[in-house]
Parts: C-alpha cells; sequence; structure tokens
C-alpha cells in the first residue's frame, strides 16, 4: 500500500487529500508562490499528527507544517523549486480544550482560529491580547510558529509573552507534553522558547497555554495627522508620560498608503488631512469618559505645542470600527495595487523616523518613479516598508529579481546601521534564509545549525524555511 493510502486507512475520513483537491494549500497569501507537494493530511488529533509524522519520517518524507497560511514569508507552502514534501495542515484541531479566569489561561488546539480564541476569553470576561489583521484566518500554531507581533506589542508584547506552555509533536513522532499553566517554571531549559518563532522547523505544535489578560473595560480611540515623523515620536513619548500603560496602540501610517487602502476598498474617508496618520487607542478598566477626557487632554496639549494637525476622537463604536478598517486594510491594498516589494524592519523606537529619512531618500535616488507606502507599529519600532511599482513598470522591468534584492539591500543596510532587524515579526520563511545567512552573526548561525540538527537530525521538517538546505546537515 502506498503511503496516502495506508494513511487514509489509519485516520478519519477526508484526511488525506491528493490531486486536484490539494491545490487551496498550495498557495501563498500573496499568490506568488506555488510548489507541489506528494499530498496534504489533515489530523483531527495529537496522536494523528504523530502517525502521519512516524510514517513520513519511516518514509523520508519531508513536512511543510501548516496553518492558515497567512504567513508573509512562504514559509507555510512548499518552495516552487523544493522536493515535493508532505503538508500537515492543523486546520481540522480546532477545539478549545480548557479556560482557567482565575489563572488566567487557556488551552487550546493549535488549528484553533486566532479570532476565535479572542472571542472564547472574551466570553470568559478576560483578553487575549494578540491581535493583527489576519486573526479571523491565522492560527494559534501559526502565531506561534511566527511569534507573530500586531498592533499591541506595545502594551503586550509578542506572541512569544503570551504562551506559558505548549504540546509539540517532534520530527521522529514523539509527543512532547508542555501543557503547563504556570508563570513561575524553572525545570531545567525553557523548550518552549524553541518551537516559537521556529516556523516549522524544530516541530508541529499540536497545542498551546495561552496567557489571558484582564479585559479592558473602555477604550479611547482617535485618528490623528502628523505633518513629519519626528513629531509622531515626540507625540508617542508625551502619551507614554502621561498614560502609561494605557497606551495599547500607536500605529503610523503615510498619506500614500492611506490614499490606496481608501482606493481599494472606500470604507470610510481619510479622517484627517496629513502627510502622516496616526492610529491611537487607550484602553483599561476605568469609565470611559475617563479614559476619553485623558486622551483629549493629551492631544489638546500636542496641538497647542505645534506637534499634531488634526485630531478625530471616536465618538462610538462605529467610528472606532472605522479607524481599525483603514489599518487592517492595508495588507489587502498592498497585495492589490500595483506589484509592491515588502520589508518589515525594526529599530530602536526611538530611531524609526531616522529609518524611514534614510531608507525613503536612497530608494528615491535609486529607484526615482517608485511610490513609498509605509506603515508602521512605530509604538515597538517596527517599520513595514513599502517600494511599489505600477503593473506597466514592474511588467517591462527587465530584471524584477535583481530589483527585489536592490531594493532588500537598501532597506536591511538602512535597519543595519541603526542597530535594527530585516525581519521583526513575520519571520525568516524560504524568502530570507540567504538574508539570515549573510546577515547572521557566525557564532550565532553555527547555534542555529546545530539545534536544527539536535531536534531534526534527517533535516525533514520545512527544509529550506529559517536555515537554507544545504546549511541545515552541514
Ligand atoms: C492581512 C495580514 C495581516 C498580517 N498582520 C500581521 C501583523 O500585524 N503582525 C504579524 O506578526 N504578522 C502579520 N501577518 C503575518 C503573520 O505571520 C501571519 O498572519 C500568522 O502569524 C501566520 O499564521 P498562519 O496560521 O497563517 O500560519 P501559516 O502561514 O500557515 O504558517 C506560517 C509558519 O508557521 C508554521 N506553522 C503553522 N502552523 C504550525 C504548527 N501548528 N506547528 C508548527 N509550525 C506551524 C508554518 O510551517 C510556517 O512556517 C499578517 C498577515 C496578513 C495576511
Amino acid at each position: 500500500m502506498d503511503l496516502p493510502a495506508q494513511l487514509s486507512s489509519l485516520l478519519p475520513a477526508g484526511a488525506v487529500l491528493t490531486g486536484d483537491d490539494m491545490s487551496a494549500y498550495l498557495q501563498d497569501w500573496w499568490g506568488r508562490q506555488t510548489g507541489s507537494a506528494l499530498f496534504v493530511t489533515l489530523p483531527k488529533t495529537t496522536e494523528d499528527v504523530a502517525a502521519i509524522v512516524r510514517a513520513c519520517a519511516n518514509a523520508g518524507h519531508a513536512i511543510v507544517p501548516q496553518g492558515g497560511r497567512t504567513g508573509l514569508t512562504g514559509a507555510g507552502v512548499p518552495g516552487a523549486g523544493d522536493r515535493p514534501p508532505v503538508i500537515l495542515s492543523l486546520s481540522r484541531m480546532r477545539s478549545i480544550r480548557k479556560i482557567d479566569a482565575i489563572n488566567g489561561s487557556i488551552d487550546v488546539d493549535a488549528g484553533c482560529v486566532l479570532s476565535d480564541v479572542q472571542s472564547a476569553a472574551i466570553a470568559a470576561d478576560r483578553l487575549f491580547p494578540v491581535s493583527l489583521g489576519a486573526e479571523g484566518s491565522c492560527q494559534i500554531g501559526g502565531i506561534i510558529s511566527t511569534n507573530a507581533g500586531g498592533t499591541n506589542v506595545l502594551r503586550y508584547g509578542t506572541t512569544r509573552e503570551n504562551v506559558l506552555g505548549l504540546e509539540v509533536v517532534l520530527p521522529d513522532g514523539m509527543i512532547w507534553n508542555g501543557m503547563k499553566a504556570l508563570r513561575k517554571d524553572n525545570s531545567g531549559y525553557a523548550l518552549r522558547h524553541m518551537f516559537i518563532g521556529a516556523e516549522g522547523t524544530l516541530g508541529i505544535v499540536t497545542g498551546a497555554v495561552l496567557k489571558l489578560h484582564s479585559l479592558p473595560k473602555a477604550h479611547a480611540t482617535a485618528w490623528v495627522g502628523v505633518s513629519d515623523r519626528e513629531l509622531a515620536l515626540r507625540l508617542l513619548n508625551r502619551l507614554q508620560s502621561c498614560c502609561g500603560e494605557r497606551l495599547t496602540t500607536f500605529e503610523l501610517m503615510n498619506a500614500e498608503q492611506l490614499a490606496s487602502v481608501i482606493a481599494h476598498r472606500p470604507v470610510v474617508a481619510s479622517p484627517a488631512d496629513a502627510a502622516w496618520h496616526l492610529l491611537i487607542e487607550l484602553a483599561d478598566m476605568s469609565a470611559p469618559e475617563f479614559l476619553s477626557e485623558m486622551l483629549l487632554a493629551a492631544l489638546g496639549a500636542a496641538m497647542n505645542a505645534g506637534e499634531i494637525l488634526d485630531a478625530v476622537i471616536a465618538q462610538n463604536g462605529i467610528q472606532r470600527d472605522n479607524f481599525w478598517a483603514l489599518r487592517h486594510g492595508t495588507a489587502d491594498a498592498n497585495r492589490n495595487v500595483g506589484h509592491l516589494l515588502p520589508a518589515d524592519i525594526s529599530v530602536p523606537v526611538s530611531a524609526v523616523p531616522q529609518f524611514l529619512n534614510t531608507a525613503s531618500a536612497a530608494v528615491r535616488n535609486r529607484f526615482p518613479g517608485a511610490q513609498i507606502v509605509v506603515v508602521s507599529h512605530m509604538g515597538d519600532g517596527n517599520v513595514h516598508f513599502g517600494v511599489r511599482f505600477s503593473h506597466r513598470d514592474w511588467s517591462s522591468h527587465d530584471d524584477p529579481g535583481g530589483t527585489e534584492v536592490a531594493v532588500r539591500t537598501i532597506m536591511n543596510d538602512c535597519a543595519d546601521a541603526l542597530g535594527g532587524s530585516f525581519t521583526a515579526e513575520h519571520g525568516i520563511g524560504r524568502k530570507l534564509a540567504d538574508e539570515l545567512r549573510t546577515r547572521s552573526d557566525e557564532a550565532g548561525y553555527q547555534s542555529m545549525q546545530r539545534l536544527k540538527k539536535v531536534f531534526d537530525p534527517h533535516g525533514t521538517m520545512n527544509p529550506g524555511c529559517v536555515l537554507r538546505e544545504h546549511d541545515q546537515l552541514s
């Protein structure tokens, strides 16, 4: 019996897909990367996952673990030139296993969609704070494996800071049960941190214990126009001084980015007329009027100091949702308007304006016809810097590959010069594996190679992702 037939006989009905039934699982979110696979498996339990992994290990097949396929670096789908692997999708593992509001923890299957976990937490009067534009599709295993950030990192940290325990199927099929719901546990190496951000290269996350927080009862949300990114930084400093921990969101975008969101899906008009726009949110347990007054006072002082041009505070939930729709609409607009070369860099928060200045000048100098679109989680130092070409200019490019490399080099050199990182929250995937090799400290890269060998000696877990395939076993 061949492997798909063998697994079909072991697993629940419909758990193995072949041929055209696989097509949806082969394409990344951008629609730019399509590889092939031997077959797709859809396990329902951790034991199913272990059985699939053992069978693939025995047959010498590589595995690509897959969540909601919203990753932006081509990590969750096979690459075009790769030896076809087996895709293991967690999408049928969607149970909320347990919720303990007093302990502030929730135990979930890795295939749970992020927004379902957020809703379950709210139903228990708690908050799971990781929030991002893809939250209606991305899975818990996916956000753990990419250590996703999003719009609340300023206050609650990245996914890493919100994971207490994990259950993982290792590359030989053993199940590691690390589902501890503890704030303090110094019993040996903190294994869970090996798998967070590992992009499926060390094992398959099947379950997680996530940290819950108090659910804020009030929000105050503002859309603010500023003339300059330096002034945005001053405003951030002001809000941190006067609002402290209540400041949960401080997101920046340029006018070009906002215009493309509105052009792509005209949900609402621009709330302000300015070169730079900020979405700011405060949240806490106090009365809504108190929070709005605090924000109003801070913005009033900023206006008097000449830091801001215009500010609109949301008067109700609909207005707040509209502001957020503009922010969350950036990814879709960037996928559909022109041909975007995206970068996801981070620098110290205080260096964001300097990064924007130097990167913009270098891009304008090299590609005068390109448009620059910026959307930044400015409060945590993360800048999504896009260089956009019209479809006509892009299709007439004689060296698109060379242009991609040139843009990437400009971005990453500018970030490096400020002590930054070439990948803030989207990870390495297949796309940036060369970049990791060339920009890593030698001892750091060799340590990653050794770590990979310890967990995955035969290199079958998501080969070519994070470490280049020929670096994995050397
Ligand atoms: C509209 C949009 C907005 C976004 N906004 C943000 C943002 O603000 N911040 C941010 O950080 N990211 C953002 N992202 C990208 C983000 O990385 C993904 O949304 C998410 O983290 C990936 O989850 P996923 O379930 O889709 O994983 P996939 O894309 O399916 O996989 C991503 C990686 O995780 C691995 N993986 C998936 N599940 C498992 C598992 N169970 N065990 C082991 N490995 C696994 C895959 O092999 C792959 O390496 C955005 C993406 C989109 C499309």
